[in-house]
């Protein structure tokens, strides 16, 4: 095939993430990535502003990486979960409770991420109608307006009601109960009244929840918002009171993204039920786990079903466990903190002058996440077009431009990605 004709094969048969098949936007053909750098197949490097959607971070390539899947592929790709058990799963799950909050004690190694919202979300309701005598109106869900926790069925049901897909699909999605998003941003003045609309609301219908699902902190693609931790602490107090579980979606915030090694440290709230994923596996295949604590992880055992209701065919998957155990690791060999909030000042240094830009209505940092939001939504195809030309890779949606880099960026790397950035917003 040509370049040509494999272009044209991709436009007409292939379905990317959220693509008309009328009007598509452009594709680029990647021939190879490594470190930072996307290498597409007519030779053009792009620096990645991206880490593939908050997943490469240690890098594209990365020679340990490979290793550690090598090494698990002369072994097993794949095996059963159900009866079977191995060592990748074991120490992985290991490590994992060893860098989640002290209450984990249970995890649940799923697909994806938006299957980990589905088995948190199948976890809260089975442990709350358990708890409650029995009580099957314990199941609904209250959230944020802003969030996302993926595209699936239930998921979706509790992403934002106008940026998610609430409008495309109707009456055909559970209907849950939204609460403003909160208000006071990470490193503003606290105010009470923020939390006020989230109490009000739990206090109506407590009896009617399984759980409160959100994102700690950062509200990623719903939005990406930087809210302040004391919603966190307040939320925590509350569900506690009425007896609601608390689920944590780390799924974008997780492994240091912001500044921490998970979110919920920035508030010191532990959550009852929480999910991980995107960067797990440093980006190598698709992996997440839902870890709660072992009271829930009983009082499911003892409910009517008497077991988790749920066991995909790749549970565990042997080669992706092995490939996230050795990033963890590789996480934990490293003084991640200072890396963390070096990357996060020079964002801070690199962006700032675009909070002078006529169309620019904000711009914020927080760990290795730099946003600039514009006033008006961007034109995606143009603007990667630009980037294209300019040698790096980034992907606004709505009226956010935003960069996540891998966190082993130089830089001089992650300098060119933001400068060339702001050459084009302006
Ligand atoms: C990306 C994301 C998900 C969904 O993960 P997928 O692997 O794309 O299914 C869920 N929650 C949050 C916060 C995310 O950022």
């Amino acid at each position: 095939m040509t370049a040509n004709e494999a272009t044209a094969f991709d436009r007409d048969h292939l379905w990317h993430p959220y693509t008309s098949t009328i009007n598509p936007l452009p594709t680029y053909m990647v021939d190879r990535c490594e470190g930072c750098c996307i290498v597409l197949e007519n030779g053009t490097r792009l620096i990645d502003g991206m880490a593939s959607w908050w997943c490469e971070i240690h890098g594209y390539n990365n020679p340990r990486l490979n290793a550690a899947a090598e090494r698990q592929l002369a072994k097993m790709s794949h095996v059963m979960f159900g009866g079977l058990t191995h060592r990748p799963a074991v120490e992985l799950g290991c490590k994992l409770l060893e860098m989640a909050p002290p209450s984990m004690n249970n995890v649940f190694f799923a697909d994806s991420g938006s299957v980990a919202t589905e088995v948190a979300m199948k976890m809260a309701v089975q442990a709350a109608i358990s708890r409650h005598g029995n009580d099957h109106r314990r199941s609904n869900f209250a959230t944020i307006r802003s969030g996302y926790h993926g595209d699936t069925w239930n998921a979706m049901s509790v992403c934002d009601p106008v940026t998610g897909m609430h409008g495309a699909f109707g009456s055909a999605l559970p209907v849950r109960f939204f609460a403003p998003a909160p208000q006071i941003p990470f490193g503003g003045e606290w105010d009470p009244a923020d939390f006020a609309p989230m109490e009000a609301l739990l206090r109506e219908h407590a009896d009617e929840l399984a759980g409160v699902i959100l994102e700690p902190i950062v509200q990623g693609a719903g939005g990406m918002r930087f809210y302040h931790p004391q919603y966190l602490r307040e939320l925590r107090r509350l569900c506690d009171e009425l007896e609601i579980y608390l689920i944590l979606d780390e799924i974008a915030t997780g492994f240091w993204r912001t500044g921490r090694a998970f979110a919920w440290e920035h508030a010191g709230v532990e959550p009852d039920i929480m999910m991980v994923g995107k960067g797990l596996t440093g980006g190598y295949m698709t992996l997440s786990a839902v870890l709660t604590t072992k009271e829930v992880a009983d009082t499911i055992s003892r409910g009517e079903a008497g077991v988790m209701m749920h066991g995909p065919t790749f549970m565990a998957n042997p080669l992706a466990c092995a490939v996230a155990l050795e990033s963890l690791t590789m996480l934990q060999e490293q003084e991640m903190a200072p890396r963390i909030a070096h990357i996060e000042s020079e964002l801070r240094r690199l962006l700032a002058p675009a909070e002078a830009f006529a169309g620019v209505a904000d711009v914020r940092v927080l760990g290795a996440i730099g946003v600039v939001e514009m006033k008006e939504p961007v034109n995606v195809g143009e603007f990667q077009k630009e980037c294209v030309e300019r040698g790096i890779w980034v992907r606004p949606f709505g009226r956010n431009v935003y960069v996540m880099p891998p966190y082993i960026i130089s830089d001089s790397e992650l300098e060119t990605l933001c400068t060339q950035m702001l050459e084009i917003i302006k």
